[in-house]
């Protein structure tokens, strides 16, 4: 059964990742390693390794692979650099992040995700993935600050306290809202200011918090 996951990643690398540019050596060696189909609910496992986002409940979402991919890739990480991940869901970016050999804290608005998300990190066997139950768009004030701050829902302006909370010549990789999408920005912190990258466009729930979204746009 491991092997057979093992293939089906190697496949999903191979078409979903290096295809379509995704090079940097230990992305995609942590993309071989963690097995997507833990995180996904138990129906939608045969479904793990597709092209496409998939349903967490609590009308949230797992990213596609693609798309966690492109974020990690963008924050241009070394090892042992301290991460702010901001919207745990599924914790599979969470397990990404630590198998490349960072040091990683979470948060999750919803406690029951979070829950989850702890426990699955856990059992697998990253248990030095520090999770927390809060408004991400605050940031984690205690743990700051970190080197990359990586945020996985879709936010309608940069959080504030999440760049004052980067090192100098740290990166924030965040969606933002451009018009009816969304388009991923890297912005780095320099000693002259904060430089903006616009990457390509993307599709995340809602970033909802102080300073985000007051509620969540869908509904
Ligand atoms: N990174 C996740 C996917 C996240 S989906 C994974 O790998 O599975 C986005 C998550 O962000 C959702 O779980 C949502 O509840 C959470 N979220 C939205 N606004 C938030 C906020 N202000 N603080 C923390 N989490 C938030």
């Amino acid at each position: 059964m491991n092997h057979y996951r093992r293939t089906e990643r190697e496949k999903m690398v191979a078409s979903q990742l290096e295809n379509r540019g995704i090079c940097e050596p230990r992305v995609l060696e942590a993309f071989k390693r963690v097995p997507r189909h833990e995180f996904v609910p138990d129906h939608l496992r045969g479904r793990a390794y597709a092209d496409g986002p998939l349903p967490l409940g609590e009308g949230q979402a797992i990213s596609q692979p693609y798309m966690v991919a492109i974020m990690t890739q963008s924050a241009e990480l070394t090892p042992g650099e301290r991460i702010l991940e901001v919207g745990t869901g599924s914790g599979y970016q969470s397990a990404i992040l630590a198998e490349m050999g960072m040091e990683v804290y979470t948060i999750e608005r919803k406690a029951a995700l979070s829950k989850r998300a702890e426990l699955r990190l856990q059992r697998l066997k990253y248990p030095g993935v520090r999770t927390k139950v809060a408004d991400g768009t605050l940031g984690w004030k205690e743990e700051a600050p970190f080197d990359v701050i990586l945020v996985t829902a879709g936010a309608p302006e940069l959080p504030v306290p999440l760049l004052d909370q980067l090192v100098l010549g740290g990166r924030l990789v965040i969606p933002l809202e451009e018009g009816l999408s969304q388009a991923l920005y890297v912005v780095t912190r320099r000693r002259d200011g904060f430089r903006k990258h616009r990457g390509e466009r993307c599709t995340f729930v809602p970033l909802i918090g102080e300073h985000g979204w007051e509620k969540d746009p869908r509904s």
